[in-house]
């Protein structure tokens, strides 16, 4: 980018870093038997400029995940023409959902009945179309939501139904952050079950959402369709402010 932006060497350090993911993926689909056709990777470029997303688009990034609703905004209009899919990763704030339903195409992060409401009545009052993942935690706590977002596992088969029911949504599949400390093989496994239970509940809903810098081959290996990779692309992210 020109005035302000990176220097040159950041789109080097950037198509290395992805190139690196790419192998990664490769690799975990070539152990999994999996085609890598099959995976989405939706690079996660919050707290990083819009100037590294330009870069990314330059490098055929297709894909890219934001998790805070204003950040999020400003960078969808800093790069309005480069033609990206935008998909939202975060816990959604209900009052929220008339933004976020303005520049995502996906939000990975539907975990309770109002919020399916608000992103409807928003997504429609902006005639667009979202496609909505239901996030499954994945941490047993007794909560109807988890401590790091997500429904409760018995409540996923509800949230479908209120998808497939609300006008403007799309019911995609589900999405879950592996618990920390938790083996990421074991949680992702318990997501690939709870995906076959809600793929057979609703056939359209076939996205599986999982995998980050850290555990992305455990994910493809247990069924993943999209991985949500931003420290591993960008680099270790500036604190969170
Ligand atoms: C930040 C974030 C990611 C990416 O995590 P990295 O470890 O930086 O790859 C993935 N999913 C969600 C929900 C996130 O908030």
């Amino acid at each position: 980018m020109a005035a302000g932006g990176h220097p040159q060497g950041r789109r080097s350090e950037l198509a290395a870093n992805l190139a690196a993911v790419r192998r990664r993926i490769a690799a975990a689909c070539a152990d999994a038997g999996r085609a890598e056709g099959e995976i989405t990777l939706v690079v996660v470029s919050k707290t990083w400029p819009a100037s590294d997303v330009h870069h990314l688009a330059a490098l055929g990034v297709t894909d890219v995940g934001e998790s805070r609703d204003q950040e999020a905004a400003a960078k969808h209009a800093g790069c309005a023409d480069l033609g990206l899919r935008w998909h939202f990763v975060g816990q959604v704030q209900t009052n929220k959902a008339r933004s976020v339903a303005g520049y995502a195409d996906v939000v990975h992060s539907v975990d309770r009945a109002r919020l399916v409401s608000a992103l409807s009545r928003a997504a429609t009052a902006a005639r667009r179309e979202l496609r909505c993942l239901v996030q499954v935690a994945l941490d047993d706590s007794p909560g109807e939501i988890g401590p790091r977002g997500g429904a409760r596992w018995d409540l996923v088969p509800r949230l479908l139904d209120a998808l497939v029911a609300a006008p403007g949504l799309v019911a995609g599949g589900v999405m879950a952050v592996a618990p920390r400390h938790a083996d990421p093989a074991r949680a992702y496994a318990r997501l690939a079950e709870i995906a076959a239970d809600a793929r057979r509940q609703v056939p359209g809903a076939v996205d599986v959402s999982a995998g980050m810098s850290g555990d992305l081959e455990a994910a493809v290996a247990a069924g993943a369709t999209h991985v949500r990779v931003g420290t591993a692309v960008f680099g270790s992210r500036p604190p969170l402010r």
